[in-house]
């Protein structure tokens, strides 16, 4: 784990992500995390950086969250909207069932029923883990074999900054958000978590590792990081 610099500006904490490339102080989204940032030169103090941000911060902020919503607009729920399942945009058709499902995914429509209304985040979340939980369940026996490696336990949490993560002692976490992506990418993660089982680094030999089973790691991650503000149900 690295430890992060932050700064607080009007009461708003930041990551302060230095670069020596870069040249001037500006302010970003990260799309993966749904999180502001701080990029800054790597000589600058954090009062410097303060004092630059102050009093521009507030206008910043807002230019920035208004072209977010227009890349990515939030979910409203009503019918004929688009949701991701393993890569896959689906429409939403508001319904109401006659048993108690409460959302489903069938002929490539998403069907949820009428009455979550105010929940649907939640509705969306719930059904989104169950099957994120199944797919993870069905890729895993290959990569665990070829890598030779047992996780301890396989935990799904929607967390919004991060893919997923391996502990010390080789549980995994997999962000539920990895039910919209295409699986060539969940597969990914998954061997990427399981290589830290082995390296928990990210040193140039798990990187041998990582290449040595999936050649073509490096345009998956890109790919990722490229797409990644793309699939989010809220
Ligand atoms: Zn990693």
């Amino acid at each position: 784990m690295d430890v992060k610099e932050t700064l607080s500006i009007n009461s708003m904490d930041f990551e302060v992500r230095r670069s020596i490339r870069r040249k001037r102080i500006s302010v970003g989204l990260d799309p993966t995390a749904g999180a502001f940032y701080i990029a800054a030169p790597t000589r600058i103090s954090a009062g410097e950086i303060s004092r630059t941000l102050l009093p521009q911060i507030d206008e910043l902020i807002k230019r920035i969250k208004k072209s977010e919503n227009r890349i990515t607009p939030p979910h409203m729920y009503e019918s004929g909207e688009k949701f991701f399942f393993k890569g896959v945009e689906y429409p939403l058709k508001r319904v109401i069932f006659k048993d108690k499902s409460s959302l489903r995914l069938e002929d490539g429509t998403f069907y949820i029923a009428d009455n979550t209304s105010g929940s649907e985040k939640e509705t969306f979340e719930t059904w989104y883990k169950r099957a994120l939980y199944e797919e993870i369940l069905g890729l895993l026996p290959k990569w665990t074999k070829i890598i030779k490696v047992n996780p301890t336990s396989i935990n799904i949490k929607t967390v919004k900054s991060i893919w997923g993560s391996c502990s010390a002692k080789g549980s995994l976490t997999f962000s539920t958000r990895l039910a919209l992506v295409p699986t060539e990418l969940l597969e990914y993660v998954i061997v990427h978590e399981l290589c830290h089982m082995r390296h928990m680094d990210h040193s140039a030999a798990f990187w041998k590792e990582l290449s040595g089973y999936m050649s073509d790691c490096r345009e998956r991650r890109k790919c990722l990081r490229e797409s990644g503000y793309l699939y989010k149900w809220w």
